[in-house]
């Protein structure tokens, strides 16, 4: 799917897919630096970090694993709430691993703090935080994002892995939706 095709659906575009791609080379880099000879296992969850999961760890050249990790955050409407439930937890013990958390995106960062604090409990050698994408709000919650790929402004974004009831997914850029596809 292209812009083109999105047709009146998309009112622009926010980042491109030659923007997403080159920021994820330098992320992989510096993942590549940080990490070097350690055991790293990429947590994604899903099912927003698909697309991020699948490009990052393709350009990281380190052997590393995968896990997955579904969770729904309950709030009212589209704001989360902190109130987190596991849907699907990971399928390996992580204690005594480097945990490095993938990330879509980060809004209120509640959700993402609470899975911090989750997976801090299991005993992991290390844990840290990659996110494509950052909103102003989340620099208010107490937890540390070592890699950022972009800070956007607090708008709805679809694409690249974020949806709107399930799509948009697929697009390779990232967009905002024009206010009559949710008004
Ligand atoms: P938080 O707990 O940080 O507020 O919520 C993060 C989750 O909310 C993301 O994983 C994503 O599912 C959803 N979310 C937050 N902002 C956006 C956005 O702009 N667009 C889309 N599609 N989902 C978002
Ligand atoms: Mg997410
Ligand atoms: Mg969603």
């Amino acid at each position: 799917m292209n812009a083109a095709d999105m047709g009146t659906d998309l009112e622009r575009v926010l980042v491109t897919e030659e923007e997403i791609q080159n920021r994820l080379q330098e992320m992989a880099a510096e993942i590549d630096s940080d990490y070097h000879g350690r055991d790293l296992l990429l947590v994604g969850v899903l099912k927003g970090a698909v697309m991020v999961m699948a490009d990052l760890s393709r350009k990281i050249s380190s052997p590393i694993q995968m896990d997955w990790m579904a969770v729904s955050s309950y709030g009212s409407g589209t704001k989360s709430s902190g109130v987190v439930r596991i849907l699907k937890d990971l399928d390996r013990d992580i204690s005594g691993k480097h945990v490095l958390v993938v990330e879509d995106i980060i809004d209120s960062g509640l959700t993402l703090s609470w899975l911090v604090a989750n997976l801090e409990s299991r005993g992991p050698a290390s844990i840290e935080v990659a996110t494509l994408l950052r909103k102003p709000d989340a620099l208010k919650v107490d937890v540390t994002v070592k890699y950022v790929g972009f800070d956007i402004p607090d708008e709805f974004v679809v694409g690249y892995g974020l949806d709107y009831a399930e799509r948009y997914r697929n697009l390779p850029f990232v967009g905002l939706l024009a206010p009559a596809v949710y008004s």
